[in-house]
């Protein structure tokens, strides 16, 4: 999934206003940050697959520690210990569910490649092979928590550019055509993006603070 991710991010935001946009974002995103890194780093796996679904040009061909069910829990496991220490109780808590509902995000659209555990049964339940169905669910997921978000607030122009972007980057990344990249490419990418947009969630509570401080 890609940017329905962060529509749990801005969920999580009207719930917490305390924590930072810019901290769930890298939240709800960070499992696949790690999973580009491991690929990276030629722990992990995926390689390029010719199709004319967009959402199936991404062959994830290993991925135990970051996509299966048990290192997805392991990894937000450590994120609530970490920011138990850190934060408190509060922060531990949304922060590590943030982390561990990327998988079962996931898991609605992935074609069975996210192991339950390291060489176990392969799960997903395949949305992306209806690809206009899935572009649709994730845009809508998006607006709907935007709206959630936003509804009554002030001071949301940030906020709105946004999540204009993430829906223009998505349509952009669906209706292009295709193109091959190699796993590093795809990687150096997607880590980029996820830091951008962690970035303009920055922005757009800076705004939110300075406004409600006043
Ligand atoms: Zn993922």
């Amino acid at each position: 999934m890609f940017v329905g991710h962060y529509a749990f991010g801005l969920f999580l935001k009207k719930k917490f206003r305390e924590i930072p946009l810019w901290t769930l974002f890298i939240a709800v995103q960070f499992v696949d940050i790690i999973a580009f890194v491991l690929v990276l780093l030629g722990v992990e796996r995926i390689s390029y697959r010719a199709s004319d679904n967009p959402f199936l040009r991404t062959s994830i061909d290993y991925v135990p520690f970051t996509h299966s069910l048990i290192g997805n829990s392991v990894i937000a496991g450590i994120v609530f210990l970490v920011f138990l220490k850190l934060k408190g109780r509060k922060w531990g808590t949304v922060l590590a569910v943030a982390v561990l509902a990327h998988w079962f995000f996931d898991l609605v659209v992935h074609v069975p490649d996210m192991p339950l555990f390291h060489g176990g049964a392969k799960v997903g339940l395949g949305l992306w092979k209806y690809p206009l169905t899935a572009f649709l669910f994730e845009q809508g997921l998006l607006i709907l928590a935007g709206y959630y978000l936003l509804r009554g607030a002030q001071h949301i122009k940030r906020h709105v550019i946004l999540i204009v972007l993430l829906l223009t980057g998505f349509s952009v990344m669906f209706f292009a055509p295709e193109a091959e990249a190699t796993a590093s490419q795809a990687s150096i990418l997607s880590i980029s993006l996820y830091s951008v947009f962690a970035a303009l969630a920055y922005w757009c509570d800076r705004r939110w603070y300075r406004a409600s401080s006043k």
